[in-house]
């Protein structure tokens, strides 16, 4: 049997440690045979939710549901909450895709652009009246650059009017966010959580599902089976629309109560101690450097390295040899940068051990 690897991949990454005893568990029990109407699915459905809102401090008013990804969030939040225009601060390719989204659907989406690496200065931030979402990427992760959850209430502050959509997709739930600062925040399951791909978490306030209801009386098409009143329904009954990924939100449910049993807050103090040991290495590294400029805005969770001699491949194939999958750059930066994942599934030891052999390289 060939070594196992350790996943540094900023999504999909290394799954959660107690992954495997769950997925056991589940076949186990034959978990995805059960059907999705049924008591036993409900009860997963509900175990998911609970553990989520108890682990992430969601509070009252917010709702949880289900998609296929976090890209398919970004369509269904402009199909159910935007009639004509998004305003979106772009900073890389995530956010870019967001925008470029909102473009296909027939939506105006206004850009406030500033290059990778970099986030955008909100003072002084205009936001069109017409524009009805401003969509915000807390962790850019093609280039490691973080918003901080200080600007997210600046914003909130000076644009009332407008919904606020937060992507936290390799950042929850490491990010202590104050969900009243937002109407929406979502994710995908691959990054942080440490699970198989294949499921988003949307979140989302009754302001959100007023404007859906709103879009809907008009006579504006909100999508179908995953537009918000679709999902808010089934939601009632511990149900989806369609036939979900029980799978994955049965070991959504588990691991979400496992880090719930562990405490968020612990395992915010191990994320900020792994990244300190990283961001020390890169500092100090002669050919490695921090790709973010400003340390206000470095990432956490995913964090990018700009290789200053040589290339990507220089250090992402010698430590592949010993076991350590960090990932390439993003887009056009392929070849030079490398991306290393700094999730909960991430021990100490194993991030010391990495930062040892990037030490030698
Ligand atoms: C990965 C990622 C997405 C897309 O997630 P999918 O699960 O691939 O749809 C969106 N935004 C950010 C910031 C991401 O890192």
């Amino acid at each position: 049997m060939s070594l196992k690897k350790i996943y540094f991949t900023p999504g999909p990454s290394q799954t959660y440690f107690t992954m495997d005893s769950h997925l056991k568990k589940a076949l186990d029990d034959q978990v995805p045979s059960i059907s999705h109407r049924g008591a036993a699915f409900q009860k997963i459905f509900q175990e998911a939710v609970e553990n989520l809102k108890g682990l992430m401090g969601i509070p009252s008013g917010y709702q949880v549901f289900f998609t296929s990804s976090a890209t398919e969030i970004w369509e269904r939040s402009i199909q159910n909450c935007v009639e004509r225009e998004s305003f979106h601060l772009v900073n890389g390719a995530f956010s870019a895709r967001f925008a470029k989204i909102a473009s296909n659907l027939g939506r105006k989406a206004t850009l406030a652009q500033v290059p990778e690496g970099q986030c955008v200065d909100i003072n002084g931030l205009l936001v069109p009246e017409s524009c009805e979402l401003i969509a915000i990427t807390q962790n850019e992760t093609s280039t490691g650059a973080a918003q901080p959850l200080a600007d997210v209430a600046v914003i909130r502050e000076a644009f009332q009017d407008q919904l606020i959509a937060l992507d936290v997709v390799s950042s929850l739930p490491y990010i202590d966010l104050d969900f009243h600062q937002v109407d929406m925040a979502y994710c995908s399951v691959q990054k942080c959580f440490g699970l198989p791909a294949g499921l988003g978490i949307w979140i989302v306030n009754e302001r959100c599902m007023e404007k859906a209801r709103a879009l809907l009386n008009k006579g504006q098409s909100i999508g179908s089976y995953h537009c918000l009143p679709e999902l808010a329904d089934k939601a009632a009954k511990h149900q989806t629309p369609e036939t979900p990924n029980v799978l994955g939100i049965y070991l959504l449910a588990k691991v979400a109560g496992d880090m719930l049993a562990k405490g968020v807050t612990q395992i915010r103090r191990e994320t900020d101690y792994k990244a300190a040991v990283i961001y020390n290495l890169l500092q100090k590294h002669p050919k490695l450097s921090p790709f973010v400029d400003q340390e206000k805005y470095r990432s956490k969770t995913t964090i990018v390295a700009r290789v200053d001699y040589g290339e990507a491949r220089d250090f992402i194939d010698p430590l592949e040899q010993k076991g350590l999958v960090v990932g390439t750059g993003y887009g056009s930066f392929k070849r030079e940068h490398i991306r290393i994942a700094n999730f909960p599934t991430h021990s100490k030891e194993q991030t010391e051990m990495l930062v040892d052999l990037l030490e030698d390289l």
